[in-house]
């Protein structure tokens, strides 16, 4: 591990001073009356601002006024291509705005600067898409099976609840609030208390934009109140929940209670697989990224490395070598590699997982210790780490870490790695390194997860739709038709027939 000690300081970059302590309630900016949120900077661990969250009565307001705000500003009414306007507006001013999205994100969160621009783009992408996925949705004339026209038609749902989680904050954002707002609903948005700036910086660009005032709320605040307050609330119609499993599945069971629709982007410990004859280079580099970029605060982090038994040794001395090389430094210097964690507690779960790992018998082959370097012991570093001597059984195997630890496992042939791969709860993502596309695509169908990377890992499209399979998640984010998981489909038999309806007339055709 190498290390990147300058780079731009913190201090310099832009707080979110024009945000100061003010949450979005229904087009008011406020100071909250929940509990006081500190927002520290993951590398150097400076409280650089704070804000009053919201609370229980908060979350009522917004989901009350921000129905009737829908309502009486027309945006529930107004036809697709006037709100596709908008959204291409709220697209257009997150570009103009991409640097201070990316500099506050990476002030809150650690990232690198390369990395949170990224998903300022995406973001941007998002709502661009969505406006132009809008435009061109068609409701349909079903073909008549009776002496009916029928249409099937589409309604906003009325309130979205968004609740995002810390580790990509304005693409889980924009994934669902384009969509939803797209839909025509009014949607209250709850980011996480580890990184709430950038979800206000949006609400802020999206106002400008012109969407109408109160249609979108932002309430930071801790889950178990302000989120759950949300999901429970009788005027949500919709919950759209990305972050962990257990917290996934406990919503989950509030949705039912409500019978509401809920969407789950759960957690994942996803496979990636190295057939002997991949290109081991592209492999490497693939490798590497999708475990170690986003410090492995990522849901698709391929953690759970499979390497064919004959090349176990040579990819394994590669890896290690290469990972030692990755720099782990500031997210504002364009060197780092590797970023600080999201926060010491954060940080301090990673290691004592990589403890009980070592603990059960695993070998750490690098990384494995939070680092005691002076320039670095302020911040939530923890270094790239890769662990073998483990089975695909063990704890460190099974269990989601959300850190840039990696497990090493051998396997022998096709049967064998599809059986280990599928061995976990999760269905989340999978990468297969081979020259060999027929196999790649068997390999790929008969793996549990959503999403399939063959020969390249981590790379997203916002037409693409994304699924978690078992554990992973409940319902499909992205592609075209995201825009319909936000609506209520409803169905018009218009009759055209010249006799009245005639009693004990067949009903069903
Ligand atoms: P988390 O489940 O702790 O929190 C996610 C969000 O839910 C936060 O805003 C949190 O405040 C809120 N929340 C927590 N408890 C709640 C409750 N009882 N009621 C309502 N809201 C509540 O997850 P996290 O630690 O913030 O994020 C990491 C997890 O997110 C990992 O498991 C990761 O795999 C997952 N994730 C999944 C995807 C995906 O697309 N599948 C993407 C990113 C992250």
């Amino acid at each position: 591990m190498s290390l990147v000690a300058s780079g731009p300081a913190v201090a310099d970059l832009p707080a979110p001073a024009d945000l100061a302590d003010r949450i979005h309630v229904a087009g008011r900016w406020e100071v909250g009356t929940g509990d006081i949120i500190e927002s520290v900077d993951p590398a150097t661990g400076r409280v650089f601002a704070t804000l009053h969250g919201a609370t229980p009565a908060t979350v009522d307001t917004a989901v009350r006024e921000g129905l009737s705000a829908a309502t009486a500003s027309g945006w529930t009414t107004m036809l697709p291509h006037e709100r596709a306007a908008v959204l291409h507006r709220i697209g257009n001013a997150i570009d103009h705005s991409r640097d201070r999205i990316a500099a506050l994100q990476t002030l809150d969160t650690g990232k690198t600067l390369t990395e949170t621009r990224a998903l300022a783009a995406s973001a941007a992408n998002t709502f661009r898409y969505m406006a132009a996925a809008l435009e061109t949705m068609d409701d349909t004339l079903t073909t008549p099976r009776g002496p009916w026209m029928t249409l099937s038609t589409h309604r906003p749902m009325g309130v979205v609840a968004a609740i995002t989680p810390w580790n990509s904050p304005i693409a889980s954002d924009a994934q669902k609030l384009a969509p939803a707002l797209a839909a025509g609903n009014a949607v209250v948005s709850k980011p996480p208390v580890w990184a709430p700036w950038v979800t206000l910086l949006l609400a802020r660009l999206c106002e400008e934009a012109g969407l109408p005032r109160g249609v979108l709320s932002v309430l930071p605040g801790p889950g178990r109140t302000v989120g759950e307050a949300l999901v429970r609330h009788p005027l949500v119609a919709k919950v759209s929940f990305t972050g962990g499993t257990t917290t996934g599945r406990h919503l989950a069971h509030l949705a039912a209670e409500k019978l509401m629709p809920i969407t789950l982007e759960l957690g994942g410990k996803s496979p990636t697989i190295v057939f002997d004859d991949a290109d081991v280079e592209r492999a490497l580099q693939g490798i590497l990224f999708g475990i170690f970029s986003s410090s492995g605060q990522s849901c698709i982090a391929g953690s759970r490395i499979f390497l064919q038994r004959s090349i176990f040794g040579d990819v394994t001395a590669e890896l290690v070598a290469r990972a030692r090389r990755l720099r782990l430094g500031v997210g504002t210097d364009p060197d780092t590699d590797v970023a600080p964690m999201i926060s010491v507690a954060h940080r301090d779960s990673v290691a004592s997982m990589v403890d009980a790992a070592v603990g059960s018998g695993a070998r750490v082959l690098c990384g494995g210790a939070i680092p005691d370097d002076p320039r670095l012991t302020d911040g939530c570093y923890y270094p790239p780490t890769i662990l073998t001597d483990v089975a695909n059984s063990d704890t460190i195997c099974q269990d989601e870490v959300f850190g840039p630890v990696a497990v090493l496992i051998p396997f022998d042939d096709e049967a064998d790695v599809i059986a280990q791969a599928n061995d976990t709860v999760y269905g989340l993502a999978c990468g297969i390194w081979t020259e060999d596309y027929r196999r790649a695509l068997r390999v790929g169908e008969a793996v549990d997860a959503g999403t399939v990377w063959v020969n390249t890992y981590k790379q997203f499209s916002i037409s693409t739709p994304f699924t978690g399979l078992r554990d992973s998640g409940l319902g499909t984010e992205k592609g075209r038709d995201a825009v319909r998981q936000y609506c209520d489909q409803k169905s018009f038999y218009l009759d055209r027939s010249d006799a009245p309806l005639a009693w004990g007339s067949p009903r069903n055709h």
